[in-house]
């Protein structure tokens, strides 16, 4: 990888932007410089696309065999392991968030390149029956061609990984376009790919805003999928700019998840991961339980206690030990966050911990205390909108059908949770509610293995698992008659 801010990587060259723009990556715990990054231009990224449009017309990465690409992913996995605390110290500097939980990322981004080397070469296809012996009727699948790839700035190289490894595993080619903020990690694992030998033009990487850079990935007629991770609004944008060309579209987009707490639930765990379904990685997490739906009998109790350990939780920088929890992720999103506060009170809210920024020894950080809004009716703004930040609000019901009208009064549906000792009330609410993710008694749990994505609003098509292996690629059928004859349709004249 070059030291200079030679920083995008297309068709196998680590170059700067054309016009040589560059953009200053800041910590948002303390505003200090993380380093300084190539700004793409449009006109880069068109030329990233047409080294991944060359090198997958060429066709080597897709005529490698599979198990030799999943081979690759393997390696890739084991770089992670051995480079971790590099990859998590850049992934901590450009977040903010706490060292130990970009750990844990790195830990969750080697596990998803290690599935799908695994099962790269294992669902190659299948023989379905045409109802006649003499015919053959096999579907293959074949790698969808060149995949535009847009991330968030939340979990940087997650989020990338697990659209960079399924591309990778089906034969794709690509161009990664990471979060603007948060570029570090989305470089090293370039320059991992680049050393292990990926074909020039197989995998690039432009940097920069979203609207210039990231923009022809989804109207460019030579990418064939745009796979899109991030808000809503955006989503919406970019499948209309993809739909002219008619490219595939997967969209990953936001949740207002239900934390669906019965009275017999056990009470401490259910306090503790409630606090932790809202508040880990600072709120600013997809799937995130904000939404506490509660049954009105133990209400008090719980959110009295819920709100005691809210305000115990210590703010801090990435390597502060003490921490328990980081900032925002800029100063324009705690905006966003405060705004949304304000106007869930307005609503009628009742603020019961948090909804400010800190104490003085955090003021040069993004912080934002963690927030419970008490109280809360099902049309407040902070219930209907994703706050994406550590703000729980806080729903009462009295009947089960009523928990689960609540919880699917959204037009969200990612994740979601259910807390109860009764294992059939437990898997009543789980078929009932129309979330991607249901965790009984647990929250925030995911495996590379099972499938992610949302229901509604929250998106379409599915990351992870086999599905998310699909997704990178197109089935063929492919109808052989073993005994070919006249059909005898159009009579002989
Ligand atoms: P965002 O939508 O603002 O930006 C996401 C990416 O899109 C960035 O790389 C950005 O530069 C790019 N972008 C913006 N405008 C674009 C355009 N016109 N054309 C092409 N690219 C464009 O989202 P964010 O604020 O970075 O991330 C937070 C959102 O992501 C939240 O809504 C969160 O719920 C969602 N998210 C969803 C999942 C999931 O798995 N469903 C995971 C993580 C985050």
């Amino acid at each position: 990888m070059s030291e200079t801010t030679a920083t995008l990587f297309i068709d196998g060259q680590w170059v700067a932007s054309s016009d040589g723009g560059t953009r200053t990556v800041t910590c948002p715990a303390d505003g200090s410089t993380v380093g300084v990054v190539s700004e793409a231009t449009a006109a880069d990224t068109e030329k990233a696309i047409a080294a991944a449009r060359r090198a997958f017309d060429e066709g080597s990465w897709s005529a490698t065999p599979a198990a030799r690409r999943g081979d690759l992913l393997l390696k890739v996995a084991d770089a992670l392991v051995e480079r971790k605390d590099e990859f998590a110290r850049a992934e901590a500097l450009d977040t903010g968030k706490r060292l130990v939980e970009a750990e844990g990322d790195m830990d969750d981004i080697a596990n998803c390149f290690r599935h799908f080397g695994k099962i790269a070469d294992q669902h190659p296809g299948r023989i379905v029956d045409a109802g006649d012996p003499t015919v053959i009727s096999q579907v293959v699948y074949e790698p969808v061609g060149v995949c535009g790839m847009i991330t968030p700035w939340n979990f940087p190289l997650l989020q990338a990984s697990w659209k960079i490894a399924p591309a990778l595993a089906a034969g794709d080619t690509f161009v990664l376009k990471p979060a603007e903020l948060t570029p570090h990690t989305a470089i090293l694992i370039m320059d991992v790919l680049d050393k292990l030998g990926l074909p020039a033009g197989v995998g690039n990487l432009v940097l920069g805003a979203g609207a210039e850079a990231g923009a022809p990935l989804s109207s460019h007629p030579d990418v064939d999928l745009v796979s899109f991770t991030g808000g809503l609004v955006t989503g919406r944008t970019i499948a209309a700019a993809a739909a002219p060309t008619v490219k595939k579209v997967a969209l990953e987009l936001g949740g207002k998840n239900p934390n669906v707490v019965f009275a017999d639930a056990d009470f401490d765990a259910a306090v503790d991961n409630a606090l932790n379904a809202g508040f880990l990685d600072s709120g600013l997490v997809c799937s995130a339980g904000t939404r506490l739906i509660i049954q009105d009998s133990i209400k008090e109790k719980f959110v009295d206690e819920l709100v005691r350990r809210a305000e115990g939780i210590v703010l801090g920088g990435p390597f502060d030990e003490n921490a328990e929890s980081g900032p925002l992720i800029s100063e324009a999103h705690r905006a966003k966050v405060t705004d949304y506060v304000r106007r869930g009170v307005e609503a009628g809210a009742t603020l019961r911990c948090g909804g400010n920024w800190g104490g003085e020894e955090l003021a040069a950080g993004c912080f934002y205390r963690p927030t419970v809004l008490d109280n809360c009716t099902i049309d407040n703004p902070a219930v209907v909108e994703e706050g994406f930040g550590p703000v729980i609000t806080v729903e009462t019901f009295s009947t089960e059908a009523e928990a689960v009208a609540i919880a699917n009064h959204t037009e969200y549906g990612l994740a979601g949770a259910v807390w109860t000792t009764d294992r059939g009330t437990a898997h009543r609410v789980s078929r009932a509610l129309r979330h991607g993710t249901i965790w009984i008694n647990d929250y925030h749990p995911y495996v590379p293995q099972a499938e992610w994505g949302g229901f509604k609003a929250s998106g379409n098509g599915r990351e992870l698992g086999i599905t998310g292996l699909e997704e990178y690629r197109e089935a063929k059928h492919i109808y052989e008659n073993t005994e070919p004859a006249e059909t005898g349709w159009f009579p002989k004249k």
